[in-house]
């Protein structure tokens, strides 16, 4: 089976690689909207991450022909009542101007206790065959991955909001005293974990994991 991963990340397209080969589900091509024939893409307009995931999926579907899948993400703060949410990638004005984004979010809690600085990365898939009519052959999921936002940046791996994300796993690891020679006594940022690790917790892994029974129904594993 080709399926389409409406994206242009590289990263993305080899995170659901590694995902469905350690499955062992054989038989997906993978393929990037690098190649595949061009088509109007709709700006992202949805008010959630699934409104979003579902467009992206929908138009590529109907584009190509091809089964496809899509993602959203995002950060949702408790405080802040789940934003910057949809807003997440241009929170400070710009696209993707990841140090504002921080500078500005950071600036926002600044007077939040610690007990209120709760967050989650938050990401939706859908995933769409063409020809469906809206609802059926399809299937929208989603993965969270709580912690809670830093006080100060740490951290040069990862992305956008890593390095004011302390995964709650590392907050349970320092509480319980483990690796604390090999990791560090401080609870690290998603920019400090290796990407390995990353994977392993993140919002996305979580999200593709649930889409997996159904790629390898397609896929006629
Ligand atoms: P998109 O889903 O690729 O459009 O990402 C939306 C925005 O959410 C990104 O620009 C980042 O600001 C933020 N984001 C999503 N996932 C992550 C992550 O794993 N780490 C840090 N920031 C993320």
């Amino acid at each position: 089976m080709r399926l389409l991963v409406a994206t242009r990340n590289a990263g993305k397209l080899g995170e659901l690689r590694r995902m469905l080969d350690g499955a062992g589900i054989a038989g997906v091509e993978l393929l990037g909207l690098d190649e595949v024939p061009g088509f109007p893409e709709a700006p992202e307009t949805g008010r959630t991450f699934e409104d979003n995931a579902l467009a992206k999926a929908r138009d590529a579907a109907r584009a190509t022909g091809l089964v496809c899948v899509a993602d959203d993400s995002g950060l949702a703060v408790d405080e802040l009542n789940g934003m910057p949410g949809v807003l997440s990638a241009r929170w400070s004005g710009g696209h993707g101007e990841d140090g504002a984004n921080n500078a500005l979010l950071l600036a926002q809690l600044r007077d939040t206790p610690a007990e209120r600085r709760g967050a989650a990365f938050v990401c939706t898939v859908a995933l769409v065959a063409p020809g469906a009519a809206a609802g059926a052959g399809e299937r929208v999921v989603r993965g969270e991955w709580r912690g809670r936002i830093a006080g100060s940046p740490r951290g040069a791996g990862g992305f956008g909001y890593d390095p004011v994300f302390i995964p709650a796993e590392e907050d349970a690891r320092v509480a319980a005293g483990e690796d604390l020679d090999r990791l560090g006594a401080a609870p690290r940022s998603a920019a400090e974990l290796a990407p390995g690790e990353k994977d392993a917790l993140s919002h996305r892994g979580r999200a593709l994991r649930l889409l997996l029974p159904e790629l390898a129904r397609l896929a006629g594993a």
